[in-house]
């Protein structure tokens, strides 16, 4: 049995739809994250049961299954009903030490947020979901997590291809997005969204009082810039950075076509439908303040009874984004470069020269005392003279991070019908930090035949 304790649905009456998963013909378990489920506290038997359960093809026992609403901004523009349209959240469970934890299943058939799309999930995707987040995991970075990926025996269609069916089993600090806020302030539905407020508020920043609005964006702000720039510190492009897929819980959320950065590119883009560039990966601090506006705009009300005084509270939140993202990722920078204190010069000036370098093996190989290339000789001269951590620096700098020829191939061999590569792959970079030596197959950028790398989603 696992246990579940369902805040959400209690606490939060009008906000969700009661419903169950859709089944599976055929289930079998391609990927059990026993470390995480040991970590929740799940009894053995779960493992036994996984397939069934976390599939959809068997009720879980004890859980009460319900689609989520939210609404959101995809590309700029506003829909205004979103929700788990291939969503289940099964519940939540709290762990030994009493934390709160959502177990959802993504790609679990149709729910009334479904609109055109099948609810269906391929094995591709959700095992990309399950490895990029294990190594967001592995590299010390807020994320959500991956307990199971169950092949349902389905086939769903993709751009006219037939491909094999999969569900994930996810585990969240909570699904609360920016668009959840959204969806009720665009409904003027005035109770909800202050039950919201105090539901993310008594979950996730318990230090703040109930209706401090004003708390809770600050909070959210801080702990989203910080996250932010840790993925600029490993190069992590998400790929649909929509406020539908940014989380009060400050977790990184939703993994959909998104990648790794190799030879440093500010406009680096992997996504096939991100055709202008929105969420590249130099865009993605902005595209938080953008998000952050957006929860500005819900949580005025919470702000100041006094609509004038709460707009210009707003206006100096909004105004100090660009300032606390700076700060945030000053600091990734000056850890990864050794630093004990932030150097914006050096960082600027390094960021100059990086066009084409590989981002990871750069810091990887300054660290361990390799020279760079000699454009870089006054650079490093100047970084040197400040007497580098090099030990510590291979704390934060990672040797082996998820190389996208090397994803693209396990996910094709998965597909396929043959795990061995995802598993390799996979206990390759929940080791991040671990030197490259014997690995090095996993450690180097893709070969140059390897082209330009496309994600779908
Ligand atoms: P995403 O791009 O995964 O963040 O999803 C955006 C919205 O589209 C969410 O409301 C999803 O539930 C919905 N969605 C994505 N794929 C499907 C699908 N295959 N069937 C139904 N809804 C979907
Ligand atoms: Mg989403
Ligand atoms: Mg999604």
């Amino acid at each position: 049995m696992i246990r579940f304790d369902n805040s959400y649905l209690r606490d939060l009456p009008g906000t969700y739809l009661r419903l169950a998963p859709e089944t599976a013909p055929a289930p079998r378990l391609l990927a059990w994250n026993a470390a995480l489920a040991a970590e929740l506290g799940l009894e053995p038997e779960v493992r036994a049961h996984a397939a069934a359960w976390f599939s959809g093809a068997d009720p879980v026992p004890g859980a009460d299954p319900a689609a989520l609403a939210y609404a959101g901004h995809q590309f700029g523009g506003f829909s205004p009903q979103l929700g788990d349209g291939r969503a289940h959240l099964l519940g939540e469970v709290l762990d030994g030490q009493g934390r709160r934890w959502d177990i959802q299943l993504k790609g679990s058939g149709r729910t009334p947020f479904s609109r055109g799309g099948d609810g269906k999930a391929a094995v591709g995707p959700m095992l990309r979901e399950y490895l990029i987040s294990e190594a967001m995991a592995a590299l010390g970075i807020p994320t959500t997590r991956s307990l199971a990926v169950v092949a349902t025996g389905e086939t769903v269609w993709r751009d006219g291809a037939a491909l094999p069916g999969a569900v994930l089993a996810r585990v969240a600090a909570s699904h609360i997005r920016v668009g959840t806020f959204q969806f009720f302030a665009a409904r003027g539905e005035a109770d909800k969204l202050r039950a919201l407020v105090d539901y993310t508020i008594a979950r996730h920043y318990p230090q703040l009082a109930p209706g401090d609005g004003l708390g809770l964006f600050d909070a959210v702000l801080r702990t989203q810039a910080k996250l932010i720039a840790q993925w600029m510190g490993v190069g992590f492009v998400h790929g649909v950075m929509n406020t539908d897929n940014m989380a009060l819980s400050g977790e990184t959320i939703d993994y959909g076509p998104c990648a790794f950065m190799e030879a440093y590119a500010p406009g680096t883009v992997f996504s096939s439908i991100d055709r202008q560039g929105r969420y590249a990966y130099g865009n993605q601090p902005l595209i938080l303040g953008w998000n952050l506006a957006r929860l500005a705009e819900c949580l005025l009300p919470f702000f100041d009874a006094d609509e004038e005084r709460a707009v210009a509270l707003a206006n100096d939140r909004l105004g100090a984004i660009a300032g606390i993202y700076r700060e945030a990722f000053l600091a990734v920078m000056a850890a990864k470069l050794g630093l004990a204190a932030p150097e914006a010069g050096l960082v600027d000036d390094l960021l100059a020269l990086m066009p084409g370098q590989d981002w990871t093996l750069f810091f990887r190989g300054l660290g361990e005392g390799r020279t760079a290339a000699p454009e870089f000789a006054a650079w490093v001269e100047r970084w040197r003279a400040l007497s580098p951590d090099l030990a510590a620096m291979q704390a934060v700098n990672p040797a082996v991070i998820p190389r996208n020829h090397l994803v693209e191939a396990a996910l094709q061999a998965a597909s396929a019908g043959d795990m061995a590569p995802f598993e390799a792959l996979l206990a390759e970079v929940r080791r991040p930090f671990a030197p490259a030596t014997g690995r090095e197959g996993f450690a180097l950028p893709a070969p140059e035949g390897f082209g330009r790398y496309v994600t779908f989603c």
